[in-house]
């Protein structure tokens, strides 16, 4: 076994990280984690670290599943690998169609594999200008999406996902063409004088006016998630989704939801939509798909768009090698198994993210924070210099750097987007693994409130 200096020096060397400034990371050294368990990481220093963050997001069902590791085992040795171009198939691969047409809502049937969140968004770019070609309207091509909306990495999920800085990246013309953006429904950091239920209003509007900007003839769909992850975790007020389906169905676009994060058990439903109850035309899954194990994402496809590909015809001209991987797909068959055997979307529901809920309200009153708000086991807090108003810290995101990287010292994985800290823990984590990241935060609080004191941010 390596030194964790060996494993910093070589991976420096060789590894170039996604999402990562290469040159801070050379000078610094990566944290090295060498094993897992139940809900806590082990790094190559021996440090015990409660993932807060289910690695990304994905691993639902939590570190060491037996289960998990044997099917993918059994499923190497009997057909590690066939494609299903050509007119080809494979049973876990028609298994878990079958499995996800149950656990969906009921306009699903269908679902279109990938290897990864990203390629599924690409897949329904694809999928929803081909619907309308599909359906004699060519020219409905605008797809409209979110500021500040996380929609995957490659050029598709960067063009449609709002993060401004990745937009820069893929340069003036880099972009998809036929991608706009309306403003995210984030109250606390731009929902000015207007009430929680005015400003949800007042963002969800914006997509008829954006409807109205371009054209309704020329506008083929919306996108968003239903709780925005990577963007630091924003809950839209109540009134946000009613009136985006409202204004959906008044002009027939196709609607997608995001739910690479919502999906499976995260939100205490099944898939974020049933939690806000709005009826989209496409579910883009991965990460909880298979717990992280093995790679794999889909696009669940409603009936609507399915009927059209399958009663029109033609070739749809679009596929990945890794499309429904016979080892990724037993491996998802044997994660959502045992996400109905041990009944975890209801426990979820009725009894961990209630229990989160009335322990996160408890960080509301800490000098430091400016909001403490969670939906099921999504949780997120915002730090401010006076709590009695909704105004940031300036500089902006150094003191939310400073407390990610006070929880890792204190043994918690939590996440940073500028100032707003965030939380998506396994959801098979127990209440006592909740009250130690509870401690943590509030010791890692403690410790960012004497840092911004000294710092003069205070
Ligand atoms: C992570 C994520 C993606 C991209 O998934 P990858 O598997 O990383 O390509 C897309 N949408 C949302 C909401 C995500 O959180």
């Amino acid at each position: 076994m390596r030194t964790t200096e060996e494993w910093q020096r070589l991976d420096s060397a060789h590894y170039l990280h996604p999402f990562t400034d290469h040159q801070a990371l050379s000078a610094k050294g990566a944290r090295i984690v060498t094993r897992a368990e139940g809900v806590y990481v082990y790094t190559s220093d021996g440090q015990k670290i409660l993932d807060g963050m289910s690695g990304l997001w994905c691993v639902a069902l939590g570190y060491g599943r037996q289960e998990l590791c044997d099917a993918a085992y059994k499923q190497m040795m009997e057909l590690p690998y066939y494609n299903s171009f050509f007119q080809s198939s494979t049973p876990p691969a028609i298994e878990l169609a079958r499995i996800l047409d149950e656990v969906t809502p009921p306009q699903f049937g269908h679902v279109f594999f990938t290897g990864s969140g990203s390629e599924a968004n690409d897949t329904l770019l694809r999928l929803v200008r081909r619907y309308w070609q599909l359906a004699g309207n060519p020219e409905r091509n605008v797809i409209i999406s979110r500021w500040n909306g996380y929609h995957g990495s490659t050029v598709a999920g960067a063009s449609l996902g709002g993060m401004k800085p990745m937009h820069e990246q893929l340069g003036p013309d880099g972009a998809v063409p036929g991608i706009v953006h309306i403003n995210q429904p984030y109250w606390f950091g731009e929902g000015g004088d207007l009430s929680p239920a005015e400003f949800g209003l007042k963002c969800a509007r914006e997509l008829e006016e954006k409807i109205l900007e371009v054209g309704p003839e020329r506008v083929a769909a919306f996108i968003g998630e239903p709780v925005q992850g990577a963007g630091g975790l924003v809950i839209p007020p109540e009134t946000y989704w009613p009136e985006i389906q409202r204004i959906v169905d008044k002009y027939g676009i196709l609607f997608a939801s995001d739910e690479v994060i919502c999906g499976f058990g995260r939100t205490g439903e099944w898939f974020g939509c049933e939690y806000f109850g709005t009826r989209p035309d496409f579910l883009t899954m991965a990460k909880a798909l298979s717990s992280g194990y093995l790679p794999i994402g889909g696009l669940m496809v409603g009936d609507r768009v399915a009927r059209m590909l399958i009663e029109r015809g033609g070739e749809f001209f679009h596929g990945f090698t890794y499309s429904g991987h016979p080892a990724a797909c037993a491996v998802a068959v044997a994660n959502l198994e045992i996400f109905r055997r041990e009944r975890v979307v209801e426990r979820v529901k009725n009894e961990i993210a209630p229990y989160l809920a009335s322990r996160w309200r408890e960080l509301a009153d800490h000098p430091l924070v400016g909001e403490a708000r969670c939906l099921g086991l999504l949780a997120a807090i915002e730090l401010v210099p006076d709590k009695r108003i909704r105004r940031f810290f300036e500089p902006r995101g150094e003191v939310g750097i400073f407390m990610r990287d006070a929880c890792t010292r204190n043994g918690l994985v939590m996440r940073a987007t500028r100032d707003t800290l965030f939380i998506a823990p396994p959801l098979v984590i127990s209440r006592s693994e909740i009250d130690e990241l509870l401690s943590k935060v509030v010791r890692s609080l403690d410790e960012t409130a004497v840092h911004a004191r000294a710092k003069g941010w205070l």
